[in-house]
């Protein structure tokens, strides 16, 4: 049962230091109970009280972690149905699977794919997460393939899949720290599948033959002492597995249900041979749900368009895209090169700097901080105001990295010119255009004043 703001409250020091970084410990208390600030923070609470309120403000769906150092990936952690209610917190991940029944040839080319299809957008870097090991009941084979995409695949984080315990146990082994997900618990296993995640630390996903089935197993796992668990309800078909994802978020967030409070692992591989119907399959698991979904090969017509979709589901709808305030050299500049400069909300600067790069002339953008805020929206807010810009433009530094004194502003700031010029002494302003697509003929055209 999650703990109010007041009952965590009796438990604080109540110094109102500050030391956490929340000026009282009644904010410090509201923070916690909304699961915005994390109760270790004060360091005067007693090790008993932080595990009473972590497990209390626990988010019902358990956080997984798979791998080790900077190559993990980490699901779960969700705690609402709707992402409008707050945020959906990690990615549905998409994973690979490679197995000890396929060429060497096949293994080969879904590792490279995995390696290459990567792709810059927003400043992330979109790719996929996960490779599945699977074992096809052939030990040696199995763990010389764990060895293989271990090295060819360094930063991957693993799932290992065997029906056999010991098996599991081996390759968990042979990757040292790396921990990877063990996959699967069943009824006929159980007992040897929990040993082994016991010994090895490894998370530990549970397969049932239904839903019911799943929860079971995992309360089983939970009664054994087990935290870190992830669900396959057995479900193989579109309809089946997306109601079983709705029914189990909806136990876990709605009712704290603690047998299925866990991410999900799908198998959109295992329900159609068509690449385009897995594609359609996986693009529904990631609105509703999955925590990973495997595929039976990475295709860049196929992942590019699903990293898309998970990008806007999972992006937070209550805070703005935003870059960094800064000067962002582009093709090159010199001292010579054009100055432009816009608003930090990060299409913006996208849409601006592509249209910059792709005109090839060498050039300066300045990005000045409007809170995450369209240039027009930012201007009506007061927070890409003349002075506001005029004294970005001289702390930025600018002045020393060009010889001219020109300044290329928005199109739509037009009426802000004369403005800008009181502001900026001995700087030009020229007007740019209103939109981005006519940059790089703006620019070609271009010459200091
Ligand atoms: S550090 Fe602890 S005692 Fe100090 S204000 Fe924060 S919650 Fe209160």
């Amino acid at each position: 049962m999650a703990l109010t703001g007041i009952e965590i409250l009796k438990m604080l020091p109540k110094k109102n230091c500050g030391e956490c970084d929340v000026p009282t410990c009644l904010a410090f208390a509201m923070k916690v109970a909304a699961g915005q600030e994390d109760i270790g923070k004060c360091p005067y609470v007693s090790e008993e009280v932080k595990e009473k309120v972590g497990e209390a403000s626990a988010p019902p769906i358990r956080t997984i972690t798979i791998g080790s150092g900077d190559n993990t990936f980490k699901f779960g952690g969700e705690t609402c149905l709707f992402r409008h209610e707050k945020r959906f917190e990690n990615p549905t991940g998409f994973a690979v699977v490679v197995s000890t029944g396929m060429s060497d040839e096949d293994v080969g080319s879904r590792i490279a794919n995995f390696n290459a299809l990567q792709y810059e957008r927003v400043g992330l870097n979109l790719r996929a997460d996960l490779i599945c090991v699977k074992d096809e009941g052939d030990k040696s084979a199995f763990l010389a393939l764990v060895n293989r995409v271990r090295e060819e695949a360094p930063s991957a984080p693993l799932v290992l899949m065997s029906n056999d315990a010991n098996t599991l146990k081996e390759g968990a082994e042979a990757l040292g720290d790396h921990k990877p997900l063990l996959y699967a618990a069943t009824k006929d296993n159980l007992d040897e599948m929990a040993e082994v995640a016991q010994a090895t630390g490894a998370p530990l996903a549970v397969k049932g033959n239904t839903i019911g089935e799943a929860a079971e197993l995992s309360q089983a796992l939970l009664d054994k002492g087990l935290k870190d668990l992830v669900l396959d309800t057995g479900a193989r078909t579109v309809r089946a597995v997306m109601e079983d994802q709705v029914v189990m978020r909806r136990a876990a967030i709605n009712h704290k249900y603690k047998p299925l409070g866990f991410p999900s692992i799908t198998f959109p591989c295992e329900m159609t041979d068509d690449p385009l119907v897995e594609a359609m399959i996986t693009s529904v698991l990631v609105c509703k749900y999955a925590g990973v979904t495997v595929l039976s090969d990475l295709r860049g017509d196929i992942l590019f368009p699903l990293l898309l979709e998970r990008l806007n589901i999972f992006t937070d709808p209550q805070r703005p895209m935003v870059v960094q305030e800064d000067i962002y050299p582009i093709n090159g500049p010199d001292e010579n090169s054009p100055v432009l400069i816009t608003c930090n909300f990060s299409l913006t600067y996208f849409i601006v700097s592509g249209e910059i790069e792709g005109s090839k002339v060498p050039s300066w953008l300045l990005i000045k901080d409007t809170e995450g805020l369209s240039v027009l929206t930012a201007w009506a807010a007061g927070k890409f105001s003349a002075d506001l810009i005029g004294s970005f433009v001289k702390k930025s530094g600018i002045e020393e990295k060009v010889k001219h004194r020109n300044l290329i502003i928005p199109g739509y700031l037009a009426g802000m010119k004369g403005e800008l010029e009181d502001e900026l002494p001995g700087w030009t302003i020229t007007v740019g255009p209103r939109e981005a697509s006519h940059l790089p003929a703006f620019l070609r055209e271009w010459k200091p004043e």
